[in-house]
């Protein structure tokens, strides 16, 4: 198993030099060569099995011989023992053929815990092997900085700089990365937006003097790694409702694209997946370029389901890879245009985006309003973006069976749900006292150099 780049000008790697680098460095995303295909008898003996067991069949043919089977069973059980329901992704019944996926019982409380447990576990069996030390940066609307920050806390051969715009994420999400005490954790609150700290992140593994001297890893949704760990939950839930033997959809809210991705390799490897929605809040890029063709920015307008406000999405590349027939230098090409404000999909390419998703786009007013009929008509209690992902879902809804993921825990988004339901919903009695914790954090400009020898200092400390 091999993985190359969306771009087609840098190094092929195995699954472990593409999951400790990150971003390729002709600037594009690593896939692997081929997707490995799973048997309709395959798919249908994992009924009834563990998740940790079913991680271990679907991601097992992705990982080449990076590590043995006992090992990577181990870090898998590592990976899953601190989440809070024995199930680790449970389904919950919405209405008749309406289903939740509910991705929050990890220790941050949203699904990017799936991956960041992880990799925080594949990480340190690989670094601790070869005795090389890391520098992890990260951009962050919030949940992933926080999820990487739980994963790598007191690891010894990795700091962790995660940059997310000063005054853009929940009190929840800003305590989650800024309350750990260990020395590896620096959280760092930039003056822009999200977009803006992902940009000065890809500018910083541009500059590859940087990045070698650092020894720079990402870990943002970019990262292989973090598809594959999502690709479990597709199957996991599908085989619960019936699959290989009834297919069923998902609808996904969407932001960078890395979950809906995974649904796409899940179904690339062979689970019956009929629908796959993307589902976007009022920053609608993605909506917009399935629906027009035309993938053009549009600044980000801050919303109350703040983990999907992002202007360019960047997994979407991995799926412009596939639909121009795996053409680095054309996606290379449409890359650069996407620089100056965007292009213009092909009709092939988009007759097969089209063919692979279906969207939709849910408006504040909208999101507010299915927190509170799923309140009243289900008792269920749900984060705003979920409600995107329920209220795009309902305009999918047929006679193969929906499954929305739920991504976040509304306690994690407090004041949008309380607005929505006179409730504010109580965090799980296991971070009950996450604001009485002390915070630490460093407030940084929107500059790469200071950002740079802000880190220097740090690691050399
Ligand atoms: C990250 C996130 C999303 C968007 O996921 P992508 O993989 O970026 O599409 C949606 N909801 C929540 C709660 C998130 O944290």
């Amino acid at each position: 198993m091999h993985y190359i780049s969306t771009r087609g000008a840098a190094p092929i790697l195995t699954f472990e030099q593409a999951m400790l680098t990150g971003l390729a460095r002709d600037g594009g995303l690593y896939v692997p060569d081929a997707v490995p295909q799973m048997t309709a008898e395959a798919i249908a003996g994992l009924a009834g099995q563990s998740y940790e067991e079913v991680a271990f069949r679907v991601m097992w043919p992705f990982l080449g011989n990076a590590f043995t089977e006992a090992e990577f069973r181990d870090l898998i059980a590592r990976a899953y023992a601190g989440f809070g329901h024995a199930a680790r992704a449970p389904l919950v019944q919405l209405g008749a053929n309406h289903f939740l996926l509910e991705l929050f019982h990890g220790p941050t409380l949203a699904f990017k815990d799936f991956a960041m447990q992880l990799i925080g576990q594949l990480f340190q069996a690989a670094l601790a092997r070869s005795g090389r030390r890391v520098t992890i940066v990260g951009a962050t609307s919030g949940d992933t900085g926080s999820a990487a920050i739980e994963a790598f806390r007191g690891l010894a051969n990795v700091d962790v700089f995660i940059l997310y715009p000063h005054g853009r994420v929940s009190p929840v999400q800003r305590r989650q990365m800024t309350t750990p005490t260990e020395s590896n954790v620096h959280a760092l609150a930039m003056h822009g937006d999200f977009d803006d700290c992902q940009a000065r992140v890809k500018d910083m593994f541009n500059d590859f003097a940087f990045r070698d001297a650092v020894g720079l890893a990402g870990v943002n949704s970019i990262n292989w790694a973090r598809v594959l760990a999502q690709v479990v939950y597709y199957f996991t839930s599908a085989v619960s409702l019936g699959a290989p033997h009834r297919p069923v959809s998902f609808t996904v809210p969407t932001g960078n694209f890395g979950d809906i991705f995974a649904g796409y390799i899940a179904r690339g490897m062979g689970l019956p997946i009929e629908n796959l929605v993307v589902a976007t809040n009022q920053n609608d890029i993605l909506h917009r370029a399935l629906t027009s063709g035309a993938y053009v920015t549009d600044g980000v307008k801050p919303s109350i389901s703040p983990s999907m406000d992002i202007q360019v999405s960047s997994n979407f590349e991995r799926a412009l890879f596939d639909a121009y027939g795996r053409d680095g230098a054309t996606v290379t090409q449409l890359m650069a245009e996407l620089a100056q404000g965007g292009f213009t999909i092909s009709q092939g390419a988009i007759d097969r985006l089209r063919a692979t998703f279906a969207s939709g786009r849910c408006s504040e007013a909208e999101t507010t309003a299915t927190i509170d009929r799923l309140y009243r008509t289900t008792g269920e209690v749900i984060c705003p973006h979920t409600a995107v992902g329920v209220k795009v879902a309902e305009g999918h809804l047929g006679a193969t069976p929906m499954i929305t993921l739920a991504t976040a825990h509304p306690a994690k988004f407090p004041d949008a749900v309380e607005a929505a339901i006179g409730l504010r919903p109580a965090l799980p009695a296991r971070m009950a006292d996450l604001f009485e914790r002390p915070e630490r954090l460093t407030e940084v400009p929107n500059d790469l150099a200071a950002l740079q020898s802000l880190i220097y200092e740090r690691i050399a400390a």
